[in-house]
């Protein structure tokens, strides 16, 4: 057990026999970011559809992936955003001893439901779809909003969507719970996430002949200097945020790829690298000292070859996100999941663009981050019993009150 679950005794240990069930029919969808979610899309829609919720699907370009936004009590007032993501991270290379998608639970050394994706977060998602019929009945005097998003773990580029398409169709919803895992205890904050792939173009030539040469993985050494610079720089004389692992704002190169032979100077080279930077520092800023120094070296470049140079691509763009102190949404996360303790994560999650929309926005969710992206990943049954009281939470006249504020 971990710290959180030893704690104070839930009203419950184990979820409700609906609510398991819908975590482990999730878990068996695969939905690994690379791939379809709308099977998984398609199974909460029909069930949406059953029960009368109207919802909208917004689809990628593919149309291969959706996000899905459920409203139960369309047309009152304010609103409470239950946000989670429907995709998974792969599992090649990792160790499991058991079945992926299996959605197995084992009574020991703890209750568990075990299954990628089972603490990020479908345990969450099946939790929320389960309350659906007991939230309608309750007939709450604001609205309720699921927001169910994709590929969230390849760059959040679905939550930007969803969040696009709540402006769209004029809803102004208050409050926004990210139930990304969290062993249920209300998170406050998390760094920024900000990928980057930088792409250099040489020019190849025999390599005995470097002076008719661009050396493509030399300049992509320089650019990985600077990166390497700027991070002791953060390191060194950066800002400092205590609660974090790592108290500063981090950049790491992580992949390089470049080189075809001994004997050829080549001609491109691909780096990926990531800033993880904390609320207040401007990533951009970041980034921008790393591309105006690449700009200085395409001169030279550019003498031997006019068609050489570096160009950057942004992959992924999570924003920070910090919660105020008393913000309707830690008050009311605080009520829903019966504590006063507060955290900060490690991960980056949907709620920086929740936030930078304009709702009051905190991270809970069951689980630890422990286990998610990890082989053999599980949630406790009694982190989504506690899942589903802070759902069912909604439905006291204390949570209206702050939902309305
Ligand atoms: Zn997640």
């Amino acid at each position: 057990m971990n710290a959180a679950s030893s704690r104070a005794a839930a009203p419950s240990a184990a979820p409700s026999e609906p609510a398991l069930a819908w975590a482990q029919r999730l878990v068996r969808i695969d939905t690994r970011s690379q791939r379809s979610n709308l099977p998984l899309i398609e199974t909460i829609a029909d069930h949406l559809r059953a029960l009368g919720v109207p919802l909208r699907l917004t689809y990628d370009e593919t149309r291969q992936k959706a996000n899905l936004f459920a409203t139960l009590g369309a047309g009152k007032p304010a609103g409470v955003v239950l946000s989670g993501h429907t995709d998974t991270v792969p599992w090649d290379g990792q160790e499991w001893t058991l079945e992926p998608l299996a959605a197995e639970v084992r009574r020991t050394p703890e209750p568990r439901l075990y299954g990628r994706g089972s603490a990020d977060m479908k345990g969450f998602i099946g939790c929320v779809v389960a309350q659906t019929e007991r939230l309608l009945a309750a007939d709450l005097p604001f609205a309720v909003h699921y927001a169910f998003s994709y590929d969230e773990e390849v760059g959040g580029f679905g939550a930007r969507g969803l969040i696009a398409d709540l402006r769209d169709a004029g809803l102004t919803p208050r409050i926004c719970l990210v139930g990304e895992p969290t062993g249920m205890i209300p998170a406050l904050g998390h760094k920024g996430v900000y990928r980057w792939r930088c792409h250099v173009r040489g020019h190849a030539a025999h390599s005995s002949r470097t002076p008719f040469a661009v050396n493509a993985v030399e300049h992509a050494a320089r650019v990985i200097a600077r990166i390497a610079d700027l991070a002791d720089e953060l390191r060194e004389r950066g800002p400092r945020r205590a609660g974090y692992d790592v108290p500063w704002s981090t950049a790491a190169v992580c992949v390089v790829e470049g080189g075809v032979a001994d004997n050829i100077v080549p001609e491109a080279c691909r780096v990926h690298y990531e800033f993880r930077n904390l609320p207040g520092i401007d990533a951009d800023a970041l980034q921008s000292q790393v591309s105006d120094y690449a700009a200085t070296l395409e001169p030279a470049m550019k003498a031997i070859d006019a068609t050489s140079g570096i160009r950057f691509e942004r992959t992924a763009a999570m924003p920070e996100f910090e919660a105020k102190p008393d913000e309707p949404a830690l008050r009311l996360a605080e009520r829903l999941a019966a504590t006063s303790e507060t955290t900060l994560v490690g991960f980056g999650t949907e709620a920086g663009l929740f936030q930078r929309a304009g709702l009051s926005t905190i991270v809970c969710g069951p689980g630890s981050i422990a286990q998610a992206h990890q082989a053999d990943e599980f949630v406790a049954l009694e982190q989504l019993a506690r899942c589903e009281n802070f759902v069912r939470g909604l439905l006291a006249p204390e949570a209206a009150a702050l939902a309305l504020l």
